[in-house]
């Protein structure tokens, strides 16, 4: 058996992945298959400590992703499904629109934008029935040592040891291509394919959510951002100065200006509406896109990465509406929280009704979706 979405890693305990609305590729989140969940709380009259089960009702799409608001998550109940077998294979794509297009027949796909060379490449996957490759396992060596491992290992010596700029742009732009085998198609079981060994080198991370119909301008305008911090003096097109302009976030971009180098693909990820309250892809109508910036500047050297972080947030917040994950670095304030989440009132109400003094809540949670100092 295998649960119904898989992140990129299955290290997390389930209660710490609904919470935050951990998601994968062409599924919903985790949080939207949950079907009960038992919650260690207080009763609200005699203040004695109690275990509630909630499985249905607007309850249930609070607790499907609750950020630990409501009490502690003791055990959930989902549908697990039987394993079942993904075919990948890795392409290059020179635009958006045709990496995009290629959804229709693979719709477990995840894409990398490519830095510096600013091209796509898609990881194209879809359910199949047929067997299991005979050259899977030579496939998961080949994934294993040049992705999972050699791949971090030249990034971080780049950036951790050379701190060369030179360094990675001449790595995205002439080695990394080298490195892909192109159509090479093979199948596996899902649970093997989906995931990758993300969690073996220490890493910083914001992921943005966005709605199908923002995509298209949100990826091109993260890319003006990350020439721009790159150090690219033609990166901020016209518009997106005028933009800028408005927001009144112009003059401190500008002195952003190559500060920040980025050095891993972006990885960009399809995630099916939600029935949640807050989780990021919590939807009635349109797909969610999770676009994914990780950074492997040692933590005494994250400054750029964290000020670029911040700039994406808070201006495709503005522009796109775009959602920063929960689970992730997550730099947005209250006011911007509830102009991001229509069922976030909803959500309060069930939280200051289970539990009146808010001791479930820390003091991120309480500033950022209870709007407390
Ligand atoms: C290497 C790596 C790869 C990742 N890949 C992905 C990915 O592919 N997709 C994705 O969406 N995310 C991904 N993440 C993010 C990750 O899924 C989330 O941060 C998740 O919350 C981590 O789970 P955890 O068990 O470590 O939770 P914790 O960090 O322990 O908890 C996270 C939060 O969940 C709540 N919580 C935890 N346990 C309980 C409980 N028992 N009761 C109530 N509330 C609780 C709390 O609010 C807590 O702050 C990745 C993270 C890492 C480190």
């Amino acid at each position: 058996m295998t649960l119904p979405s898989l992140g990129l890693i299955t290290e997390q305990a389930i209660a710490g992945a609904i919470s935050t609305g951990t998601h994968g590729s062409g599924k919903c989140s985790l949080s939207h298959y949950i079907a009960e969940v038992r919650i260690a709380c207080y009763d609200v009259t005699t203040g004695e400590p109690i275990i509630r089960t909630i499985s249905d009702g607007v309850e249930l799409k609070a607790a499907r992703c609750s950020l630990g608001c409501l009490g502690v998550i003791v055990s959930v109940g989902l549908w697990a499904r039987p394993q079942y077998q993904v075919e990948e294979y890795f392409r290059r794509h020179a635009t958006l629109a045709e990496v995009l297009a290629a959804e229709e027949f693979y719709p477990l796909q995840q894409f990398y934008v490519v830095p510096w060379k600013w091209d796509f490449y898609g990881q194209h996957r879809r359910e199949v029935t047929g067997p299991r490759s005979w050259l899977a396992s030579l496939y998961r060596l080949y994934f294993w040592l040049t992705f999972d491992i050699g791949m971090h290992l030249v990034i971080m010596t780049l950036v951790q040891l050379l701190r060369s700029r030179r360094g990675v742009l001449y790595f995205y732009r002439y080695l990394m291509p080298w490195t892909v085998i192109h159509g090479w198609k093979v199948v596996d079981k899902s649970y093997d394919m989906l995931i990758m060994e993300h969690e073996l080198f220490r890493h910083s991370e914001i992921e943005i959510f966005v709605k199908r119909s923002q995509l298209t301008t949100t990826i091109p305008f993260v890319i003006e951002l990350l020439r721009h911090f790159g150090g690219d003096t033609h990166a901020l097109s016209l518009p997106t100065q005028e933009r800028l302009q408005t927001l009144g976030m112009l003059d401190s971009l500008e002195r952003c200006f190559g500060i920040y180098t980025h050095h891993y693909p972006i990885c960009v990820r399809r995630v099916l509406p939600d029935d949640t309250l807050i989780s990021m892809a919590s939807s009635d109508d349109e797909d969610y896109y999770a676009i994914s910036i990780i950074s492997y500047a040692r933590p005494n050297e994250r400054q750029g990465f964290i000020r670029f972080a911040e700039h994406l947030a808070r201006t495709t917040a503005e522009i796109f509406q775009a959602r920063p994950h929960w689970g992730k670095y997550c730099p947005i304030d209250a006011e911007t929280v509830s102009n991001l989440y229509p069922n976030l009132a909803e959500f309060r109400v069930l939280c200051s009704r289970a539990d009146p003094s808010g001791r479930f809540r820390n003091q991120w949670v309480s500033r950022l979706l209870f709007g407390e100092k």
